[in-house]
């Protein structure tokens, strides 16, 4: 993973003549190239864990479980969210860890959250470390010092239960890894969120993470059956059953913690039988309106949706296009958008059946029917397949706008059918005028994906100049109006990049002081010294 941006560092630049030109016209680029500093350029404070304090832990941890090394603090300072990468690339992240730590089981955790929280020693669990909420930003919170417990060694499968399909693993596995253990049984967990190619499983149910085929498979909250919580103060252990009435759902109040409660050591999961089939296809709706109300109508013949379902809106339409005619999906939408020129204008949506040949056949006549009768124009398998075929090129195409000057940021939300149009447009104007105040007017687009019986998920993707010298203070005038506008329409904060630290000023207003009072006597109980994960959710 590249310390300064995403993905594997060989991974050729993405932005194409065409794509550059275009960006050129509608946002502005800066023509001085910005590439990020020198590794060994990233000053960090010396640690504030003295030899003493590092032995301990080592006590816990063997000799090779603790590291104050710079690059290993280096990648552990900041997770991935733009303001993380404009000050990464910078060499100036807000702070480091003053150690990272590597434990291989539960029992090691509980060991080291007793030691921390004795000595005051703050810890942020730190998965594949994608968050891009500065859920794993490494803040002391007051204590003394703070160390990144990172996961990558509890990466077992524990158990797989064939005959029930279901599986536990150590919460550090990474997602592509277990998929890889499941596809050997012909089973698969169906979790792809965009950032698929790092995350871990444990770091997806502390987020209550949405994969892209979520409308399908569900969001990870419905995948999680059970769970071991290590806290410094209690463990929690709650078995895979597949359904309980003991109690409120505590399974529930662990996913979505954010690193707040405790480390998820352990996670068990429903999986289901790989698909042997998968269609993929565009759709064409005249407006983002009638996209919705097909997609609406559709949902409420649940049985009908498709796995994937993602409704580009006009804007996003175009440039999908622009990009599909160069650059890594060369060749793929070009053909059908080319077949397709009567289309004027106009919204694209993927749609993604999985399952067996007769099932997807039978779900995606229906659907096609419906979607049909509600003004789609079937666009072909050239859009479904470009699509698949860029799913997780997003961030490539991120580092390669930053290193052009270009802020490029994504937000999402979700909300009812009845609210959803009001809120694309409210929360989309917000964020123009936000940027159009700062003298950088730039393109804002959106998706609807997610869908659910009573409404969907919305995804802002905004590109701007960026104001040099003012990146952060740029962003965060445009967060802060995304968030307000979220807010006074009504729908949450986060359908699935969570809360952290970047949303935790309106969760009070989402789940209100009660719901806010009950987080925090949950916490006193489990983490009386507050040492985990300081300053994110709460
Ligand atoms: C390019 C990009 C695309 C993304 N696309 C999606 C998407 O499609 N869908 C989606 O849902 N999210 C997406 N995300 C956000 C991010 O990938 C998710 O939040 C993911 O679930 C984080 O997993 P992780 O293992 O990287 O966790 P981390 O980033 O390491 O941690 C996230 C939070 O969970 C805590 N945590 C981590 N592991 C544990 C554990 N074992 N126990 C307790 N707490 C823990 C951390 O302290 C932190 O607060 C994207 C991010 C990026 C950068």
């Amino acid at each position: 993973m590249r310390w300064w941006g995403w993905g594997d560092p060989a991974q050729p630049p993405a932005l194409g003549p065409r794509a550059l030109s275009y960006l050129r016209e509608h946002v502005g680029i800066s023509e001085r190239p910005h590439p990020p500093v020198a590794l060994a350029r990233v000053g960090l404070a010396p640690s504030r864990l003295d030899e003493g304090q590092l032995d301990r832990l080592r006590a816990i941890l063997g000799p090779d479980g603790v590291s104050v090394e710079h690059p290993i603090r280096v990648l552990h300072a900041a997770g991935k969210g733009y303001p993380d990468l404009v000050r990464m690339r910078a060499g100036t992240p807000e702070g480091a860890p003053d150690a990272v730590v590597f434990p291989r089981s539960h029992e090691q955790v509980m060991a080291l959250l007793r030691a921390c929280s004795s000595a005051s020693v703050a810890v942020v669990p730190f998965g594949g470390g994608t968050s891009v909420v500065g859920g794993v930003a490494p803040l002391s919170g007051g204590h003394s010092a703070v160390v990144a417990l990172d996961t990558r060694r509890m990466a077992e499968l524990l158990a797989l239960d064939t005959r029930s399909r279901t599986v536990t693993v150590q919460g550090g596995i990474r997602a592509p890894a277990l998929e890889g253990k499941l596809a050997g049984h012909g089973l698969t967990l169906g979790h792809y969120p965009q950032s698929f190619e790092y995350v871990s499983i444990g770091g997806c149910a502390a987020t209550r993470s949405a994969g892209q085929a979520s409308t399908g498979y569900g969001a990870i909250e419905k995948m999680v059956l059970g769970l071991r919580l290590a806290a410094p103060a209690e463990e929690i252990s709650l078995e895979p059953l597949p359904a309980t009435a003991a109690g409120p759902g505590l399974r529930q109040l662990l996913v979505g913690s954010e690193g707040t409660l405790g480390v998820l050591t352990e996670v068990s999961l429903r999986v289901r039988r790989a698909p042997s089939t998968g269609v993929y296809e565009g759709m064409f709706f005249p407006s983002f309106a009638e996209g919705v109300e097909a997609i609406r109508r559709l949902a409420g013949e649940h049985t009908l949706l498709p796995d994937v379902v993602r409704l580009s809106d006009e804007r996003e339409t175009q440039l999908s296009l622009m990009l599909a005619e160069q650059g890594p999906l060369k060749g793929t939408l070009t053909r059908a958008y080319m077949g397709l020129r009567g289309v004027s204008g106009g919204c694209l949506a993927i749609l993604g059946f999985e399952g067996s040949e007769e099932e997807v056949s039978w779900r995606r006549t229906r659907a096609t029917e419906l979607l049909r009768r509600h003004g789609g124009r079937p666009a072909g398998g050239s859009p479904g397949h470009a699509w698949l075929k860029g799913r997780f090129a997003g961030p490539y195409l991120r580092d390669d706008l930053l290193g052009h000057g270009v802020m490029a940021e994504t937000l999402e939300t979700a909300a009812q059918w009845s609210k959803l149009l009001e809120v694309h447009s409210a929360v989309a104007g917000a964020i123009s005028r936000a940027l159009s105040r700062q003298g950088t007017p730039g393109i804002v687009m959106c998706h609807l994906s997610h869908v659910y019986e009573t409404g969907a998920s919305l995804y802002y993707t905004l590109l701007a100049r960026q104001r040099e010298g003012q990146e952060i203070a740029q962003w965060q005038a445009v967060k802060q109006a995304a968030g307000d506008a979220i807010r006074d329409s009504g729908a949450t904060i986060t359908h699935h990049h969570a809360v952290g630290r970047d949303h935790a000023p309106w969760l009070p207003g989402e789940i209100s002081g009660g719901g806010v009072a009950t987080l925090r006597a949950a916490k006193a109980e489990l983490d009386p010294a507050g040492i985990m994960n300081p300053g994110k959710l709460l």
